[in-house]
């Protein structure tokens, strides 16, 4: 049975008083679930919320890190420094950090090389740009983002590996991929998965689905075979909302 996961990317929002007021509000709310429940507040706030929700079913994971275990990289923070405040789970290659910040498939390789060295959970996000889509090359491009970035893998790896399916055109605009979209392309990718490591490594792999999910179209999302939860970028800062996706398995 793959793990079910509903993760709330919080990207660069909510000072430490929001971020407060959040986890009070989503501790209010929590029932038991199906799904793990994650959230990614900003580094700056990630030693408060996981002390906030220390005894609670939320996890609190970490929106990035760097590939390198310490050094000169100003600005950056590693892989030691988040499991030293108790962060297990890092997100990598959203397509923010691929867009804004240039990560490639390669540098994302080495991200991937790191968290799994120092034991710690990766949600590796990928998806296609809008003309990859029009130009029906949005197989073509996943393949290569998912190959290029994890495929030097072995089978065992996967244990620690959840991967995000998260159109570009999708994110943050309002515009979702539909259902029958988004188990389409988690079918193409469990299939690709299957072709290299095989259908026992390719069953267990949880594929969460990202872009504009809300309260209103989560549950049809989430009744895709191969859909098994998601990456929530806006509606993950209101706390009803956020539960009602939660609630939508
Ligand atoms: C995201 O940034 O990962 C995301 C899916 O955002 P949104 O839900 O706002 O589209």
């Amino acid at each position: 049975m793959r793990k079910q996961i509903v993760a709330g990317n919080w990207k660069m929002n909510n000072d430490l008083a929001m971020t407060e007021s959040l986890i009070t509000e989503l501790k209010k709310r929590i029932k038991t679930s199906e799904a793990e429940m994650m959230i990614a507040p900003a580094f700056t706030n990630l030693w408060h919320a996981f002390e906030a929700l220390r005894q609670s079913d939320i996890e609190v994971v970490a929106q990035n890190m760097h590939f390198a275990e310490s050094g000169a990289y100003t600005g950056e923070v590693s892989a030691d420094m988040l499991k030293s405040i108790g962060i297990q789970t890092v997100i990598l290659g959203h397509s923010e950090r691929r867009a804004y910040f240039h990560e490639t498939d390669e540098l994302l390789a080495k991200k991937v090389n790191t968290a799994l060295k120092n034991k710690m959970r990766v949600i590796f996000c990928f998806g296609e740009e809008l003309a990859d889509r029009k130009s029906n090359n949005h197989e073509a491009v996943v393949k290569n983002q998912v190959t290029n970035a994890l495929f030097h893998l072995d089978a065992d790896a996967f244990k620690n590996i959840v991967l995000a399916y998260e159109p570009v055109w999708a994110i943050g605009t309002g515009e979702t991929a539909s259902p029958e979209q988004a188990q389409d392309m988690h079918a193409f990718i469990r299939k690709t998965l299957v072709s290299k490591y095989g259908q026992q490594v390719a069953n267990s792999v949880s594929i969460l689905y990202g872009g504009s999910v809300k309260p209103n179209n989560a549950q049809e999302i989430f009744s895709k075979p191969d859909v098994d939860g998601g990456l929530i970028g806006g509606a993950a800062l209101n706390a009803e909302d956020f539960m009602a996706i939660v609630n939508a398995f």
